[in-house]
């Protein structure tokens, strides 16, 4: 670091620059943006030696705002770094979705070659299977017709077909090769990213390119190798699975004479032996893949068009988007027309990928309000004389978007919201625990006393109707998603269009939440959503909302959620401190954290929070789980008192910058350890 900044002194801004380097590469958009209004040409600084710009630096630390606020000050959004590398390479390779999706939107060239290896942006996507950077690479290529998919699916079947898009242009694009004739297919295909070599396929990657001898590359499975040569190298069951469901040949040789079954023998990938040895007698039923995303090429347009920042923000809007309830819907979906804003539905476009099915063709995406299957967006009539894209021209766009007045959803689509870049559907939710919001609208109530056996701070269950369980109905989760909803949202019920927002957040956390508990996300090993639940009959009035709205039907009788958590069995939760203990091997089976920790306003100090931790430590200690881990906020002290007093301990607590940089109060982690006492 020192000897950077000495080496940089031999240039004439060297001291700003390095600050501005600094500022890219740790994300401090306040200090970019003063150095940037001082001098706007800093944007091209680079330090000396490895010559990566600051652009480089922002695109590969995934700090997209920064990467605006250069591209809004002219910079190059092409500039190379030493070994040929864009700043769109370097997001690709890192995963970074949402400076790819700025980069894309500003045009950035997806051509360009690395000097070292020949690869382009795709190739780094493919590489580390990021399949949300593949899909945004190619938004100009795949157009958003009903008919894509089945265009594609006649295509490798042989017959002809009726093309009403360049189908050439983006078989050449995706099946462009790197050096030695490595595709994104064979990349992908060898490291195992199943869902990558999925969408690759979808969009038309082709199974019979082969690699070639060009002497500067080692190459261990041999030059001439097909996609499922390199499968099987890599071993990945479901890669080699799904290439022979699109017909790839298992009896090629490669210019060794090897066949992908003699390749896999030769790297002891065992457990293909049966899968490469005969073709499968039935053809199986082939799936879109998840990240098909038809509508993204109009979207993008439309962005392009007619921007899609913050200055579509208007402060008097009767009717916003109600997705984020802040903007002004400037686009339409083609077939149920309901609206949104156009920043919303490109997010949309960008990061769908959930395993739930439009009511459409494939491909297509479920309008969030409807599930209609959403093929493309159009322009508003007078979207663009309403807008005027500041940020092109001017590098002060609106930093306070993300104020405590917009809920959790909208701030995850302002600009310093950072999001986690698995492809999985993240969590609409905040994973922050316990939460309380004051709020005037509902009193708060006591259970019936008669039934109310123990006092506010008992670890007792505190009613013999109370019922502590993991949830397992889905209309169970759906109230706990409810509970969410209202517990970790300030949702005020006179805006315009609150109703629609509301029913959209819950199906969204709903989905989330069988997601998660289905274990269908990537990282966590166990996810349970563990609940507290009375009958409907025991809660007396003053909660009518509560009740409609958390109330599932089970064993013959209404019961409410009135109290609900998530524990989840894995080393690390997106965007939160990581737990020290236990250390080393095994600590992915015996960590666990508690998240989205809630209990009805209406039930406070009513002692529920106490019974739900306690059960959730005889799940966790069930699973075997021998360190249970909490974030709560630093202000919130009702949390504090409550996992203080069930037995936690302070382990440690998040850097001031980080908070500031992900908008929210400072996160605190609490820890416990599981001990035998439990039962
Ligand atoms: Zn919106
Ligand atoms: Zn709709």
């Amino acid at each position: 670091m020192r000897f950077l900044s000495m080496m940089g002194s031999s240039f004439g801004c060297s001291s700003t620059g390095e600050r501005l380097v600094s500022a890219a590469r740790d994300g401090d958009v306040q200090e970019a943006m003063a150095l940037l209004e001082y001098n706007p040409r800093l944007a091209r600084y680079s330090t000396f030696g490895v010559r990566n710009s600051p652009l480089h630096y922002s695109a590969a630390q995934g700090h997209h705002e920064i990467v605006s606020l250069l591209l809004g000050c002219g910079v190059d959004i092409n500039i190379r770094n030493y070994r040929g590398q864009t700043a769109l390479m370097q997001a690709c390779q890192h995963g970074h979705w949402e400076v790819v999706q700025t980069l894309v939107l500003y045009n950035a060239n997806i051509h360009r070659v690395d000097y070292l290896n020949g690869g382009t942006a795709l190739h780094f996507a493919a590489l580390n299977g990021h399949s949300r950077c593949i899909r945004l690479l190619l938004a100009d290529y795949i157009p958003s017709t009903p008919s894509f998919w089945d265009v594609m699916r006649k295509k490798s079947n042989g017959r002809e077909s009726k093309n009403d898009f360049d189908e050439g242009v983006l078989f050449k694009m995706v099946n462009q090769p790197a050096d030695g004739g490595i595709t994104a297919l064979h990349m992908a295909a060898l490291n195992g990213h199943v869902d990558s070599v999925h969408l690759l396929l979808d969009l038309g990657a082709s199974l019979s390119e082969i690699t070639v001898e060009d002497g500067t590359t080692i190459d261990l499975i041999g030059a001439g190798s097909t996609p499922l040569h390199y499968a099987a190298c890599g071993g990945s069951v479901q890669c080699c699975q799904i290439l022979i469901s699109r017909s790839a040949s298992l009896t090629v040789k490669n210019a060794n004479g090897w066949t992908p079954l003699m390749v896999a023998r030769s790297w002891h990938r065992d457990s293909l032996e049966e899968l490469l040895s005969k073709q499968p007698e039935s053809r199986q039923q082939i799936l879109p893949s998840p990240y098909l995303s038809l509508p993204l090429r109009s979207i993008v347009k439309i962005a392009r068009e007619c921007g899609w920042k913050n200055s579509e923000f208007v402060p008097t809007c009767l009717d916003p988007c109600v997705v984020c309830l802040e903007r002004k819907c400037t686009v339409t979906a083609e077939g149920c027309n309901h609206e949104f804003c156009t920043r919303c539905a490109l997010y949309l476009c960008s990061t769908n990928c959930t395993s739930s099915i439009a009511h459409g063709p494939p491909g297509s995406i479920a309008c969030p309000l409807c599930r209609h299957g959403i093929v493309s967006f159009t322009m508003l009539p007078g979207a663009i004389t309403s807008i005027k894209e500041i940020a092109r021209t001017s590098i002060s766009f609106s930093l306070c978007a993300c104020s405590g007045e917009v809920s959790d959803s909208a701030s995850m689509l302002t600009p310093l919201r950072k999001s986690d870049f698995t492809c999985t559907l993240i969590s609409p939710l905040s994973s922050s625990s316990f939460r309380s919001l004051s709020c005037q609208r509902f009193p708060s109530i006591k259970l019936n006393s008669s039934r109310c056996l123990g006092g506010s701070e008992s670890h007792e269950t505190l009613t013999p109707s109370l019922n502590l369980k993991e949830a397992v109905l889905e209309d169970e989760l759906l109230a706990a998603a409810r509970l969410r909803v209202r517990s970790f949202n300030k949702l005020d019920h006179s805006t315009y269009g609150i109703h629609d927002h509301i029913k959209y957040l819950a199906e969204r956390e709903f989905e989330a939440l069988k997601e998660r508990v289905a274990g269908r996300r990537v990282g966590f090993r166990k996810v349970s959503c563990i609940n507290a639940s009375i009958p409907l009959s025991q809660i007396s009035s003053g909660a009518d909302e509560l009740c409609s709205s958390c109330k599932f039907y089970e064993n013959g009788e209404d019961r409410i959620v009135i109290g609900t958590l998530d524990l989840n069995q894995c080393l690390r939760l997106p965007d939160e401190i990581t737990g020290k203990r236990p250390e080393g091997i095994g600590a992915d089976l015996t960590r666990a954290y508690l998240s989205n920790v809630c209990v009805a306003k209406e039930l406070l100090r009513n002692g529920v929070g106490y019974s739900l931790i306690a059960r959730s430590k005889i799940v966790a200690q069930e699973w075997g789980i021998t360190d249970l881990y909490v974030h709560v906020a630093d202000d919130n002290d009702p949390a504090k008192e409550l996992y203080l007093k069930s037995g936690f301990i302070y382990e440690n607590d998040e850097p001031a910058w980080q908070a500031r940089f992900l908008d929210r109060p400072r996160r605190i982690l609490l820890w416990t350890e599981i001990s035998e006492k439990l039962c």
